[in-house]
């Protein structure tokens, strides 16, 4: 009888374990599953979808997103994901192979677990003459990189937040509320980082690929030029030896090194102009930053110091 009892007691703990388990399993699968491509996009989703979304980023920070092998773990990441967050543009051809391999079409172009990050944007850089691989060029459909913009950062929360309401509409009320703080907290930045970069309004700067030019738009300065021979090609002693001579012609003196490139060919730079160049973050995760906002004061930080020599 005794034992009889306490196997009853067991039984109900057991129960209430399994109960409790059960339980920490719902809530658990009640934030959906969200794979971004890039840390930006993955730092912007979070904003948008505050508590009920789990994020999963495929790029790592810090590593050159025009190059990036996904891992086949990623292809279940994928697989079991609401919604995939992406630039839209051809760039993270990788995440194509991802997305084929779940064999699902709602990840596929503009299906319905898809978000193109870029849809609003006016694009950069859009080749007017045919390009292929053979020329090296990494943006056939234009520059890539508008998730450096800060006023951009709100049309690709807006693409987001249709495309969470499109698979999770019971949290809608939540998801709308998230964007209009996050956009009321860009526009409260944006107020500061404008006045801090005004000084310098007209300036030119040097950077080693592509990557700013929505930025450098954005607040009024002027791309000059790239390390790189062309995007997607590395500098030349050739390229950044005539680089140097214009520089030193025009009186160019910022340089601003993406934090993910040998600085090599800086530091040359650096020798033969006698300007100290500054290290710029690549990612949301580079140089101490955690997010959407301590990463772009980084960003204009970064600018501030290269303009002010
Ligand atoms: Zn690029």
């Amino acid at each position: 009888m005794k034992i009889t009892r306490r196997t009853f007691t067991q039984n109900l703990f057991l129960a209430a374990a399994t109960l409790m388990v059960g339980g920490l399993a719902q809530s658990a699968q009640a934030a959906i599953s969200v794979v971004a491509t890039l840390p930006e996009l993955a730092a912007i989703t979070k904003e948008v979808g505050g508590a009920d979304v789990s994020v999963y980023t495929i790029a790592k920070a810090n590593r050159d997103y025009h190059q990036v092998e996904p891992r086949p773990s990623d292809v279940s990441r994928v697989s079991h994901a609401k919604l995939i967050v992406r630039t839209g543009m051809q760039f993270e051809m990788w995440m194509d192979a991802l997305a084929n391999a779940t064999g699902n079409s709602g990840f596929m172009g503009n299906g319905v677990n898809v978000v193109n990050a870029s849809a609003g944007i006016r694009r950069l850089d859009v080749p007017t003459t045919q390009i292929s691989g053979a020329s090296g060029d990494v943006h056939v459909d234009g520059n890539p990189h508008f998730y450096y913009d800060p006023v951009y950062s709100k049309f690709i929360a807006r693409n987001i937040l249709r495309g969470l309401i499109r698979v999770d509409a019971n949290h809608a009320a939540a998801y709308r509320a998230n964007y209009v703080r996050f956009n009321a907290q860009v526009d409260a930045h944006m107020a500061v980082w404008t006045r801090e970069l005004a000084p310098f309004r007209g300036k030119n700067v040097v950077t080693y690929h592509e990557n700013y030019a929505y930025f450098l738009r954005r607040f009024g300065l002027r791309e000059y030029g790239h390390l790189e021979t062309r995007p997607g090609i590395p500098p030349s002693a050739g390229h950044v030896s005539s680089l140097i001579a214009n520089m030193k012609r025009d009186h160019v003196r910022a340089l601003v090194i993406e934090s993910i490139y040998s600085t090599r060919f800086a530091d040359l730079v650096q020798r033969q102009t006698g300007d100290k160049y500054v290290v710029a973050p690549y990612s949301v995760g580079s140089l101490g930053t955690t997010n959407y906002f301590n990463f772009m004061d980084k960003m204009v930080g970064s600018f501030r110091q290269a303009l002010s020599q």
